[in-house]
């Protein structure tokens, strides 16, 4: 069959390969100039590395296959990790229950509730009744309000913005659970990876593999319209069936056209899918929106990358507290990577800000933005980090990241999505039900729909084009 997958991103990417794998003859659209989507890196100077920060969990297996599949298991590197909590003027480590119990700015009770709080989310398997709850008020019937106010409220707020108070506990559930799964049965400790070179490496590797496949691939090519239309062989009446017209533009060699496929499948976020397709494609976007209401609502990044020649925390995650600087978290990449290895024995700390994909502070300049989140954002909590300290910046947006689940939008099952639809398709990561957005989640439902889809062979050929 002649398909057309829309999206180089990590899921286009697996579903091409998979595609071709099955002997269908894949063409890869990618609006960049090169693949990998939110993998993407970027050239900070004294090295390269991804875009936005990116980690390993232990229990990645998908992820982990992947990367051995493409012949990198021997560049995955492991690290003890750990997590901090900025309240009150300074930094406490948050990584096990003694932690909690330390933490100063609740009462004695109020620790035991938050212990408490952490020890149940851990617990509970199944998110069942979560959909419907907002994480506010789970949290306070699981810690009480006084303990939801000082050490919950900041991190929704500083997480979820306008969202804070609606987003459905389900995906807090999702959050702590994955987190929890990096701690270590014997120790507790948090043990994180990645691979050595970042994920350029990986990329390039995963675009030969799709080369060596076949996959026609087309870097540079939007897509600006899908249309459907219905091919009919003079020969075989029977054999007509409807298939997708992609209208693109291509920029770097690529020759804008339009082409027409079998099947379509767009990977990119539920809010670009409406805007390209056109006439009854339409209403297969407003059905897979109602079915699959968080790729609705979604956050973005504006995220500062700062390369500084000292180490600023001893966490690779400090999440903040109440605090006005404009910031989601700090982010300390190199107390995962080996910065001797990896940055050139410098230290690379991510500061995102997470916002709704409409907010203006994604138009600002870059100028302004490092004024924002260097001088009025981090500063603000450490005042000793000077600007000589800093040996490069850079600033990277995304408007579209995380699809986000409401209390009370109770998703449909994503079983229908998977099946095989032609002549088109929505499949991105507003599919996954309760799970934050990663690379594992993102890879298995590549899998779950190669599973699901037709063995080659199933489909009669193509009709011929007809004038
Ligand atoms: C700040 C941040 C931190 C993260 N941390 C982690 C982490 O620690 N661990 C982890 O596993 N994951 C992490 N992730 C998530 C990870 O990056 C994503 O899971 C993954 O990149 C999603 O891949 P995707 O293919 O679904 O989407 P994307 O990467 O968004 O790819 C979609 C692609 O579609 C293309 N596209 C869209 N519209 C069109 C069109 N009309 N025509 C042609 N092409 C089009 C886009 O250009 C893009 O390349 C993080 C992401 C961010 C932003």
């Amino acid at each position: 069959m002649k398909v057309a997958v829309i999206g180089g991103g990590i899921l286009g990417i697996a579903l091409s390969k998979g595609l071709a794998g099955k002997g269908h003859a894949v063409t890869l659209f990618e609006a960049g100039e090169e693949l990998g989507g939110l993998c993407g890196s970027r050239d900070y100077g004294p090295f390269q590395w991804d875009r936005f920060y990116h980690c390993i969990l232990p229990q990645d297996r998908t992820l982990l296959r992947w990367i051995e599949d493409l012949g990198l298991e021997g560049r995955i590197r492991w690290r003890r990790t750990g997590q901090g909590y900025w309240a009150g003027g300074t930094c406490h480590p948050m990584n096990g229950i003694g932690d909690y119990l330390r933490f100063p700015l609740l009462g004695l009770g109020g620790k035991f509730r938050l212990a408490w709080s952490v020890f149940r989310a851990r617990l509970l398997r199944s998110p069942e009744g979560l959909h419907d709850l907002s994480a506010r008020d789970w949290l306070v019937s699981t810690c009480g309000k006084a303990v939801y106010e000082v050490f919950w409220k900041p991190l929704l707020q500083a997480k979820f913005g306008p969202f804070a108070d609606e987003v459905a506990a389900v995906f807090l559930w999702a959050t702590m659970r994955r987190l929890f799964g990096a701690r270590s049965r014997t120790d507790h400790r948090e043990r994180l990876g990645y691979v050595s070179g970042g994920y350029a490496g990986v990329l390039r590797r995963a675009e030969r593999d799709l080369e060596r496949v076949s996959v026609r691939i087309l870097k540079g090519a939007e897509v600006l319209e899908l249309h459907e239309e219905r091919r009919v062989s003079s020969s075989r009446r029977e054999t007509s069936r409807p298939s997708c017209r992609v209208r693109f533009r291509g920029t770097g060699g690529i020759e804008t056209g339009e082409e027409v496929f079998e099947h379509a499948i767009f990977t990119g976020p539920t809010p670009l899918a409406r805007r390209i397709a056109r006439g009854k494609l339409e209403e297969s976007v407003r059905s897979f929106e109602r079915n699959h209401p968080s790729g609705t609502t979604m956050l973005g990044v504006v995220n500062l990358s700062l390369v500084l020649r000292r180490r600023l925390t001893p966490f690779y995650i400090l999440n903040l507290g109440a605090q006005d600087s404009g910031l989601t978290g700090v982010i300390e990449l190199t107390n995962l990577l080996d910065p001797e290895e990896e940055t050139a024995g410098l230290h690379l700390v991510h500061l995102p800000r997470y916002l709704p994909e409409e907010d203006p502070f994604f138009d600002l300049e870059d100028g302004e933005v490092f004024s924002l989140m260097f001088e009025k954002g981090i500063r603000r909590l450490f005042p000793s980090l000077e600007r000589k300290a800093v040996v490069a910046w850079a600033v990277d947006r995304a408007r579209r990241v995380q699809p986000l689940p409401l209390a009370g939008s109770r998703p449909g099952s994503p079983e229908t999505s998977l099946s095989w639809k032609p002549p088109f398709q929505i499949l991105n990561p507003s599919l996954l039900e309760c799970a934050t957005l990663h690379n594992d989640e993102v890879l298995r439902l590549a899998d779950r729909f190669l599973e699901a889809g037709p063995k080659n062979g199933i489909f009669p050929p193509f009709p011929p084009t007809s004038p």
